[in-house]
């Protein structure tokens, strides 16, 4: 038996002490470090939400003052406003107006489809300066926001080929309702697309580039690659069986390019196909990889015909990838839109408000 002297068992106390100041000190920076590589990830999180939101909104901006025209090689492209509606530069158009009808659903911590569906029709009958075939068809046929899908589907059955961009161009925003879930974003990207536009293919794209934007936005942490056919490709589980080898030929198509075979674009698959060729046939600078997104959307815009969709649907991936930050500042300034014809316009600080909120809803 070893006899212990009270100098032992002090110096053995002041032993243990020390060791748990040091342990807790360990302790605390772990837990510090963690802390700030969260805000770090939750701060670069937030700013690729927010992107998808501002990018689609910059795509529309610039292409709507080329819309349903074929702007050669030579012609610079800016963002000058003009085009067949007149558009003040910056102007977003009926592509990110629909955008914001969701987005303010969203934002409330909601994503009802009735009150989606309620947004839509007061934004109709405000009188849009600009709206789309189907759009205003469906939407001029129903009386109350219940009866939007039933009209949607209806008018499917009355024009089984007609499968415009309309909810396609919209689709920006869907993602941050569930950012978390990817089959919830799936139902949520198909059932909004089905509000106005129920045909199969224009399910099959929003499901997909719903997707691909959740995948940028939770995984495309700066200065790493990102494969963007793998991310579209990715969503194809998500997409009703009997799509799912025709839109993996599509993809396959689209990323084989070039983006001009992608004219005209009115078409729900055609307006994917230019929007995914002219972000993967657009080279990642070297020297400034986030300028992509700028260099893209003027490819995007290039491809011609529905110029202001083709580049609000390229934007969203692209904004979801680089984030709001790759936005110009020259664009940023100019950025704003309507909500409705007849609310107060909206800045562009005020949608990036509105995409916080509703990542944070
Ligand atoms: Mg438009």
């Amino acid at each position: 038996m070893t006899d212990i002297t009270i100098t032992d068992f002090v110096g053995s106390a002041w032993w243990l002490i020390g060791g748990a100041l040091l342990l807790g000190f360990i302790v605390q920076t772990v837990q510090q470090r963690r802390a700030r590589m969260a805000g770090e990830r939750s701060r670069a999180v937030s700013d690729r939400a927010t992107g998808a939101v501002l990018g689609s909104a910059a795509g529309d901006a610039l292409g709507a003052g080329y819309e349903f025209t074929n702007p050669g090689p030579d012609r610079e492209i800016a963002m000058k406003g003009g085009g067949g509606f007149g558009w003040a530069p910056g102007e977003w158009t009926d592509d990110t107006q629909m955008a914001v009808a969701i987005l303010d659903v969203i934002a409330t911590g909601s994503s009802d489809l009735d009150a989606i569906a309620s947004n839509f029709l007061a934004w109709y009958e405000a009188g849009p300066a600009d709206v789309g075939n189907q759009t205003s068809s469906v939407l001029g046929s129903a009386a109350i926001p219940e009866d939007l899908a039933v009209v949607a589907v209806a008018f499917m059955d009355a024009n089984p080929g007609a499968a415009g961009n309309g909810a396609l161009m919209r689709t920006g925003p869907v993602a941050l309702a569930a950012l978390d879930d990817r089959t919830e974003i799936a139902g949520l990207a198909g059932s909004i697309a089905s509000l106005t536009h129920a045909h199969p293919d224009s399910v099959a794209a929003c499901v997909l580039w719903s997707l691909a934007i959740q995948e940028a936005i939770t995984t495309a942490e700066p200065g790493q690659a990102f494969d963007w056919e793998a991310a579209v490709r990715n969503g194809l589980e998500h997409v009703a069986e009997d799509r799912q080898e025709k839109w993996d030929a599509l993809i396959t198509e689209a990323v084989t390019g070039p983006p001009g075979l992608f004219n005209p674009n009115g078409w729900v698959v055609t307006a994917f196909q230019a929007a995914l060729s002219a972000i993967i046939n657009t080279p990642v600078p070297a020297e400034q990889p986030s300028d992509h997104l700028r260099d893209a959307l003027v490819a995007a815009v290039r491809i011609g015909h529905d110029t202001d969709t083709v580049a609000a649907i390229a934007g969203a991936l692209l904004g979801a990838r680089w984030g709001a930050g790759a936005i110009p500042d020259e664009w940023n300034t100019l950025i704003h839109g309507d909500r409705r014809r007849d609310s107060e316009p909206v800045p562009g600080t005020e949608l990036e408000q509105l995409a916080r909120k509703a990542l944070n809803a």
